[in-house]
């Protein structure tokens, strides 16, 4: 039996973000959707990470690379995790260029209360690019990238 009120619907996963329904979704889904992803959206597993298919995509071709475990920080990813999650970025992009010809795309990873992630569950974004899809509001700058490297070199010491 179909559930006409399942916002997993093929027809309202097309364009949820588009017509504003996708924060409603996510705020009340009451679990981990990455935890709990169906097999149908995966598109290959490696190494304990997953390459699959955004479900509610901002464009066409988005794709996502997660660990299978409930990482939430990038900070508690181990080295080997680091280069068995590139893998799959590789993989991704790979497959992106040859089935849907993408050239331009962005890897995003989000991090922290504003970044604008709404799945807390670690993940990369491997977003098509097309002008106008991202657009960065470039900021005034207060800090000189001189002042900045010997900042950062400074803290290193810390
Ligand atoms: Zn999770």
């Amino acid at each position: 039996m179909v559930d006409r009120d399942d916002p997993f619907r093929t027809k309202n996963q097309l364009n949820a973000r588009l017509e504003g329904k996708y924060h409603n979704i996510a705020e009340n889904v009451g679990k981990c959707v990455f935890c709990d992803l169906r097999d149908k959206y995966v598109v290959t597993k490696q190494d304990q990470w997953i390459l699959t298919v955004n479900i509610f995509p901002y464009i066409d071709g988005q794709v996502l690379v997660l660990p299978e475990r409930h990482i939430e920080n990038y900070h508690d990813l181990t080295n080997e995790d680091v280069l068995a999650g590139h893998e799959l970025v590789k993989t991704g992009i790979g497959l992106l260029q040859r089935e849907l010809e993408i050239e331009n795309y962005w890897i995003i990873l989000r991090q922290g209360p504003i970044a604008g992630k709404t799945v807390s569950h670690l993940h990369w974004n491997i977003m098509p690019y097309i002008e106008g899809l991202n657009t960065w509001h470039f900021q005034e700058i207060s800090i000189t990238p001189l002042d900045l490297a010997e900042r950062l070199r400074g803290a290193l010491e810390k």
